[in-house]
């Protein structure tokens, strides 16, 4: 197991510090978190300047070669990367193996054809005499601040476009997940030239609120918190610095009384607790028309509490435990303060599973209204609420009526109503009749608080790129 940090070509033990990398099928110990010092961050961020000069350069045909090496490198350590993932975030070993782990190789693989498929869309005589060319161009050092809840893939859809682009990178996992950022930076430097990549560990207080305030860092990307993302515009704000947010969501779910149940319930089971629920899209929100509401209810409660998780044969588990006891504790303390309320009825779930590790039981609370705190705030783990509604503008209105604006998802058979829906939601994303689906061609990011800045797609390589005007005077 890697767990040397990668600063420049060098591979350098951090500072032991008190926490420790827990596995959290059974919260046994993995490692004791290895921190970086602040000479090892300055160290850093000073080899990305460097490689810079250079890497900026290169063509990107060149990057294109480096970034389809690393893709192949990927595949050809897939299983080891799987088993890491697995081990760290308690994953279902299949989805790691089937799902994320080549999904990884995909982001790599796209950015490796889009940077060669970068155009510029304007050159001409814009002013008598002179020629006008719009050129696009690396921005610098980033600093790229990942969560816990896909490590590797985070990872990835940072790293792919800003390297495409031409610019450096320091990247620093979240502290509970290190363990497949470490093994990632051992396989990419063997292929990248040294410095363009660099890999740091630590706490978010401690080591991230040092990258980011760094002043040798041009622009930040963070998946986090929108109290983190917050922070980060602090620190940006000082020196401004360029900023790419992805904070979280509270996905709305419209279930139309013409929707297709059985679609639904098999959906919303899938995509409502799909990684115990810690992921930033989940369908978690549901509001479901009045005539479907109680077959809904019934229905998906009994789906929910079919889910197999924490069994002997992992190759039947469909989600994993809570990613550490204080996420769980946290998830808890929202279902208690729900459950405490009348008009809410847990009708699926809603207890910590008996035995080892940070598991929680796949909930369904039913009755919730628009104003409880189980529809408004994140619980970033195996919950999802139904609120009853009947007429299309309130609905519209309540998927609305939320701080976050990732991700959304309509329910009907009405083509005219899911359109005219899909156009009146407020968010980054919006399914129809699926939830969920990602691919690495179409961006993915937020409005309002879930922040702004697109991931995968040719959107994320413009975030990564500044845009120039050069003129020629005849
Ligand atoms: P978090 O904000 O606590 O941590 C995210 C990262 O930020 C970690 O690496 C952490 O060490 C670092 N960090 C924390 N404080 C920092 C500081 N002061 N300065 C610099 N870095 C700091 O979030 P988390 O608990 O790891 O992840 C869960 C959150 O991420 C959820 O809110 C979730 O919705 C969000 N998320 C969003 C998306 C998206 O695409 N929008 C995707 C996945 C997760």
């Amino acid at each position: 197991m890697e767990v040397k940090m990668l600063i420049g070509s060098a591979f350098e033990a951090g500072t032991e510090s008190e926490e420790s990398v827990l596995n959290p099928r059974t919260g046994e110990v993995i490692l004791k978190m290895p921190e970086a010092n602040l000479e090892q961050i300055d160290r850093a961020v000073a080899s990305a300047r460097r490689a810079f000069a250079s890497w900026s350069r290169t063509t990107p045909a060149d990057r294109s070669a480096k970034l389809l090496a690393i893709a192949d490198a990927i595949e050809a350590n897939l299983e080891e990367l799987a088993q890491l993932e697995a081990l760290n975030c308690g994953k279902p070993i299949n989805e790691v193996r089937n799902e994320e782990v080549p999904g990884v190789a995909d982001c790599f693989r796209y950015f490796a054809g889009a940077v060669r498929n970068m155009h510029s869309p304007a050159a001409g005589e814009y002013l008598e005499g002179h020629t006008s060319m719009i050129r696009r161009d690396a921005i610098g050092v980033v600093a790229s601040i990942a969560p816990w809840n896909y490590p590797l893939m985070m990872m990835a859809w940072k790293l792919a476009p800003a390297l495409a682009g031409g610019n450096t990178v320091v990247l620093k996992p979240s502290e509970q997940t290190p363990l497949t950022a470490l093994k990632l930076a051992k396989i990419m430097a063997d292929i990248l030239p040294e410095g363009v990549v660099n890999v740091i560990v630590g706490q978010g207080a401690s080591v991230g609120n040092a990258l980011i305030n760094h002043p040798g860092v041009d622009m930040i990307s963070i998946t986090g918190d929108i109290a983190t993302g917050k922070k980060v515009l602090k620190a940006a704000a000082n020196s401004v610095k360029r900023t790419h947010l992805e904070l979280g969501g509270k996905a709305p779910v419209i279930v139309y009384d013409d929707a297709d149940l059985d679609r639904v319930v098999e959906g919303l089971k899938a995509f409502g607790f799909y990684n115990a629920g810690q992921d930033c899209t989940a369908a978690c929100r549901i509001y479901a028309g009045a005539k479907i509401y109680d077959r809904l209810v019934a229905e998906l409660s009994a789906a929910a509490s079919s889910i197999v998780f924490d069994n002997a044969d992992d190759t039947l588990n469909e989600i994993p435990p809570l990613i550490s006891q204080r996420q769980r504790d946290r998830v808890a303390s929202f279902v208690h303060r729900a459950s405490s309320q009348k008009h809410m009825e847990v009708t699926a779930g809603g207890g910590v599973h008996e035995g080892t590790g940070f598991y929680y039981q796949p909930t369904v609370i039913a009755g919730a209204l628009q104003q409880d705190e189980i529809v408004q705030r994140e619980v970033f783990g195996p919950v999802v609420s139904i609120t009853r509604f009947t007429a299309e503008d309130d609905v519209i209105g309540w998927a609305n009526d939320s701080q976050y604006g990732l991700a959304s998802s309509v329910w009907t058979n009405n083509i005219g109503l899911a359109m005219d829906t899909s156009s009146r939601l407020q968010y980054g994303c919006t399914w129809v009749n699926t939830h969920f689906m990602l691919t690495t061609e179409m961006p993915h990011g937020g409005l309002k608080q879930s922040g702004y800045g697109k991931d995968m797609s040719m959107y994320a390589l413009e975030d990564y790129t500044a845009v120039r005007h050069v003129m020629i005077a005849h």
